[in-house]
Formats: structure tokens, C-alpha cells, sequence
């Protein structure tokens, strides 16, 4: 899959819009001649940020920049979602690009990590949260949501999760990811979870993988 820096999302459908960065390839190449290498810092904000893959049940990309028979390959993407109301995406080979072949980022992104902060509520998490909820929703979207809503800190991702791992048909193809969003919010001490027993093994597997255990 090889997109343009900058342009919108169409790698698959997603509840809103995105912008894509980082999906290279051998037609267009690093897409950064004469940009400026990403600074230490900033590539620091990045893999802070860069700390969960969604949509990783498409299957496995290998670099197409690397030198034949050393492919590296990545699975999933990276979704950045900033206070401006943009969402950016990028494949999880993205931090790869980065320290092996000298991938720069457009300025705009760059400029994004540098001010991003904490999330504020907005429509998105609103949106996540109805779909998250709605048992009549795209399923995909649903198994999305459980997995980018963590990145807003706050007592309703906290019940819209909860009851994603009660339902059994969510908790039984993605309860992985309803344990590992379980196990972040519980480590950012925003939930207790002391009725671990209460959960199905898959939700338990993605807790532990998170609180360790
Ligand atoms: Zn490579």
C-alpha cells in the first residue's frame, strides 16, 4: 500500500476522516527530499505515541526500501489523533522508515507531535464511544474503537469499555484488545480491576499483557 504524504485516508474505511503519512513504497520512495531529518526529540514524541496498533488483522507489509532479502515487515497501523481535530495514519513500519532509510514526516505532523498533549473530549471520542455501544454498528469499527479510545484518559471510556467486554460477541473476537484497554485504563488509575475473575480468558490475556502478572 503506497499513499502520498498528506493525503486522505483510504486504506480502509474508518469512522472519520484521516490523513495518511508514512505508507511508502517503491513507486514514490522516502517522499522527503529536501526536508529537513526528524530531530531526536520529536522522534522520541512519536514512538511515545506510536504505542498501539489498530486495524492489525489485514495482514503483514514488508518494507519495499529495504535491500532484497533483508525485508523488514510490520503488521497494523498507528493512529495520532491531536487536539486540532486532525487524525493522522500511519503504517507501524512508520518508526522503521524513520531510523533505518531517514523518513522525515511532513512539517504539518511535525508540528502536531511538538504541541500534542493530553486529549481533551471531543466529537471523535463521542463518536467512538456510540459505535463502541451501538451492537448494530460495523463491527470493525467497533473493535477500533475499543482499541483508540483509551487515548482520551476519562470516566466514560472507562464505562463504554466495561461494556464492551460484556458483550459477548465483541469480547470473543477482539477481547484481547478490550483487556489490553482495560489494563491501560487501570494503569493510568482511572479503574480499579479487582473482579478479574469476572472476565473471559482472551480479556484476561490482554490485561496481563498490559499490568504484567
Ligand atoms: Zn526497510
Amino acid at each position: 500500500m503506497e499513499y502520498l504524504d498528506g493525503s486522505p485516508y483510504e486504506y480502509r474505511s474508518f469512522p472519520f476522516p484521516m490523513i495518511s503519512i508514512g505508507w511508502l513504497g517503491r513507486a514514490h520512495g522516502l517522499q522527503n527530499e529536501g526536508s529537513e531529518p526528524l530531530a531526536a526529540a520529536d522522534f522520541d514524541i512519536l514512538k511515545r505515541l506510536s504505542a498501539r496498533p489498530g486495524s492489525v488483522t489485514l495482514g503483514v507489509h514488508e518494507c519495499e526500501l529495504c535491500p532484497e532479502g533483508e525485508e523488514f515487515e510490520g503488521n497494523g497501523e498507528y493512529r495520532y489523533y491531536f487536539d486540532d481535530g486532525s487524525v493522522y495514519s500511519a503504517p507501524v513500519m512508520i518508526l522503521h522508515y524513520v531510523e533505518d532509510h531517514g523518513y522525515s514526516p511532513p512539517r504539518p505532523f511535525v508540528d502536531c507531535l511538538r504541541r500534542s498533549t493530553a486529549l481533551r473530549w471531543d466529537w471523535r471520542a463521542e463518536r467512538l464511544v456510540d459505535l463502541l455501544l451501538d451492537e448494530s454498528a460495523d463491527f470493525d469499527f467497533r473493535c477500533e474503537a475499543v482499541i483508540d479510545l483509551p487515548k482520551w484518559r476519562d470516566s466514560r471510556v472507562v464505562s463504554a469499555v466495561k461494556a464492551a467486554s460484556l458483550d459477548e460477541i465483541l469480547a470473543d473476537s477482539a477481547g484481547d484488545e478490550i483487556g489490553r484497554s482495560l489494563g491501560i485504563l487501570a494503569r493510568s488509575g482511572l479503574m480499579e480491576l479487582a473482579d478479574l475473575e469476572g472476565h473471559s480468558d482472551f480479556v484476561r490475556f490482554g490485561i496481563r499483557e498490559v499490568l504484567g502478572g
